[in-house]
């Protein structure tokens, strides 16, 4: 453990075996999930109040929550682990808060091919979360001669039938984050940050020509304030223009009302054995070695089985050729990370046409994790009761041996192993 949450802890420099307070480190490591937890709903109630919706139950929650993790308030574990577990309930209003602040601002997705390359003239590329920022661009950079672009997690813009329509976003550019100071040096026009993940510093090959707005800042890069692109355009204006370079389509635009729209079809072909199972590989990309498995382990999905996924970590595989079953691809994309609401959905409708409970279905999660704040759609998940989730490259080590236990015994979560390993184990339990 390490705790240097107040004046008596050990040397002045923090507690690390038990706390001066007598806090042990099962109660530290919850009060960290806890936090990181926090985080994940934050950042979702943070986008749904930019488009004008909040909701005092998470508010409330926030607070209590922040509350309980000051010096000498809680000492107990089970009280610890109710909260842990209600923040994954509070996640789960929070991502139905902001699926419903971007459904009913910018529609429905629905599945559409995206253009990996690029066209002949200036253009802008748009990284980050925030679906309102790129919006407002789209509308001041129409007419312009500008081709706007997304990267990493705005890619599910693209089936959001309001921003689609902007006939110059004109594709995604790059992958998942840690590839972004090579790309970005790459591509010739500015960037706009809109939130998380940035790297830093920005090498001098685009510093120049970086942007940020919103909770997004870096040192030497220009912050927009109010959503006014008038510099961002300007600097586009000026930048060399990028080649027409046509890059191979990717799908996206798998919202649950997309896959729900053909639930007949997934039933049947369920029910007639073509479709054997279905796998949720997804979450968090990174760059540390290890995260090939992700990759490996798609490629070797059954060719009778269908992989959902979403966040990053599907930059590993959102390339290959997956074919489909009976016209239901064979690969769906269900958008950025608060889109596992979207997964959650699709299972608990899944259940309710089988008659059966989540753990009951052919279902298996395969997860990603890197930033903290991906702890929220964890604890969502260990809230709805889903076992045998596979996480991976690594177990956070903010998980006491005892807390893991915990987790082990009654979720039976695993780390990954290697992907032959772990997909055999699966297979065999059909
Ligand atoms: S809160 Fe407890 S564990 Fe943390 S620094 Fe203070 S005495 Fe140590
Ligand atoms: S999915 Fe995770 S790693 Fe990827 S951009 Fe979002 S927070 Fe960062």
């Amino acid at each position: 453990m390490f705790c240097d949450q107040c004046e008596q802890t050990v040397s002045g420099t923090g507690c690390t075996k038990v706390g001066v307070c007598g806090k042990n480190e099962d109660i530290q490591s919850l009060q960290d999930i806890l936090l990181y937890g926090l985080k994940g709903v934050a950042a979702y109630a943070y986008h749904a109040r930019q488009l004008g919706s909040r909701d005092e139950e998470v508010d409330a929650f926030m607070h209590e929550a922040l509350f309980k993790t000051v010096t000498n308030v809680s000492f107990d574990l089970a009280d610890h682990l109710n909260m842990v577990l209600e923040c994954g309930r509070i996640n789960l209003r929070v991502m139905e808060l902001l699926d419903k602040a971007h459904t009913s601002r910018f529609g429905n997705p629905t599945p559409v091919e995206v253009d990996t390359g690029t066209r002949k003239g200036p253009g802008i590329l748009v990284t980050g979360h925030d679906l309102l920022d790129l919006y407002e661009l789209l509308k001041q950079t129409e007419g312009t001669g500008i081709n706007v672009y997304t990267h990493s997690e705005m890619l599910p813009a693209h089936g959001y039938p309001e921003l689609r329509k902007f006939k110059h976003l004109a594709g995604n550019y790059g992958g998942a984050w840690q590839e972004q100071k090579k790309e970005f040096a790459a591509f010739s026009g500015p960037i706009l940050v809109t939130t998380n993940c940035v790297l830093t510093p920005p090498p001098n090959t685009y510093k120049d020509r970086l942007f940020t707005i919103g909770v997004a800042a870096i040192e030497g890069a220009t912050h927009l304030k109010e959503r006014d692109f008038t510099t961002l355009i300007k600097k586009a204006k000026e930048l060399p223009p990028l080649p027409e370079a046509p890059g191979k389509k990717i799908l996206t635009g798998f919202h649950h009302t997309a896959i729900l729209g053909i639930a007949d079809k997934v039933i049947a072909a369920v029910k007639a054995g073509k479709i054997k199972r279905f796998f949720l590989i997804g979450g968090c990309d990174g760059a540390k070695p290890g995260r090939n498995y992700y990759t490996e382990f798609a490629e070797r999905v059954p060719k009778d089985c269908v992989i959902l996924t979403l966040a990053c970590g599907k930059y590993r595989f959102n390339k290959l050729d997956f074919g489909a079953i009976d016209g239901i691809p064979r690969l769906l994309d269900v958008g950025q990370c608060n889109n596992a609401y979207s997964a959650v959905q699709v299972a608990l409708a899944l259940a309710k046409a089988f008659g059966c409970g989540v753990n009951d279905l052919p279902l298996s999660l395969i997860l990603s994790w890197f930033e903290q704040k991906a702890v929220a759609i964890l604890l969502t998940l260990l809230y709805l009761g889903v076992k045998d989730i596979r996480l991976g490259p690594t177990l956070p080590h903010f998980v006491s041996p005892n807390v893991l236990k915990v987790l082990v015994e009654k979720f039976a979560i695993k780390p990954i192993t290697s992907p032959d390993a772990d997909l055999a184990q699966i297979l065999k339990k059909k």
